[in-house]
C-alpha cells in the first residue's frame, strides 16, 4: 500500500481549504474518507476526494437513496443502497435508519424497497431518516401470505388474504415508474 493509501474516517484535508469530493464526508472540520482507497486531491477545483479501486460510491448527507431492506431490528433498519439520487450503485453500502420515533408496526420488511434520505457519517456508519412524506418504502407484500398490497388510508392491505398491516409508505408508494427503474 502506498503513503496515500486511507481508510474510512481518515482526515484527508480541512474543509476551509477543500470540498468534501466522490467517497469522502466532512464532519464539519474536516474532510474524511468514507472508503479504503487512495487520495485525490484536485488543487484546480479544491476537492479531495478517494479513489477506490471499485468506484465504491458513498451518498452523501442531503442525498436520497433507494435502497433493499436488509435488516430490521427493534429500533432501526439496515438498509443495503442500489440508487443514489436515482443513480444505479454497485458497491452495496448500507445505510441505518432509526425507527424508534415512528409508533408504526411492521415500518418496514426485510426485502421491502425503501426511500430514505441521508443525514451523517458517524464512526464509518451512514445514517439517514424516513420520517418524510416522500420518504419511506416504495414496495413491500404481506407478511402473512407474500400477496400484493394496496395502500388504505394509514395502513396497507393484501388483495390476497386481506390481511391489513402498517408500512412507513412513501408518498410515491405505488408509482409505477418506481418499478421501470428496478428493471
Ligand atoms: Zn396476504
Amino acid at each position: 500500500m502506498s503513503e496515500n493509501t486511507v481508510f474510512p474516517g481518515d482526515k484527508i484535508a480541512s474543509i476551509e481549504e477543500y470540498e468534501a469530493g466522490y467517497n469522502t464526508f466532512d464532519d464539519g472540520d474536516m474532510v474524511r474518507a468514507a472508503t479504503v482507497g487512495q487520495k485525490d486531491i484536485d488543487k484546480t477545483n479544491r476537492t479531495a476526494s478517494i479513489k477506490h479501486p471499485k468506484m465504491l460510491s458513498i451518498p452523501k448527507v442531503g442525498d436520497v437513496i433507494i435502497g433493499t431492506v436488509a435488516a430490521v431490528m427493534s429500533s432501526m433498519i439496515a438498509v443495503s443502497i442500489d440508487y443514489i439520487n436515482g443513480r444505479p450503485t454497485t458497491s452495496k453500502v448500507e445505510c441505518v435508519c432509526s425507527t424508534r420515533n415512528l409508533r408504526i408496526r411492521n415500518v418496514a420488511l426485510a426485502n421491502d424497497i425503501v426511500m430514505l434520505k441521508i443525514i451523517s457519517h458517524l464512526n464509518g456508519t451512514i445514517h439517514a431518516v424516513i420520517n418524510e412524506p416522500n420518504l419511506g418504502i416504495l414496495f413491500t407484500k404481506c407478511r402473512k401470505c407474500g400477496g400484493k398490497v394496496v395502500p388504505m388510508r394509514d395502513a396497507i392491505k393484501c388483495t390476497e388474504c386481506a390481511w391489513i398491516d402498517e408500512r412507513k409508505l412513501s408518498s410515491n408508494f405505488g408509482n409505477s415508474d418506481f418499478v421501470n427503474l428496478r428493471e
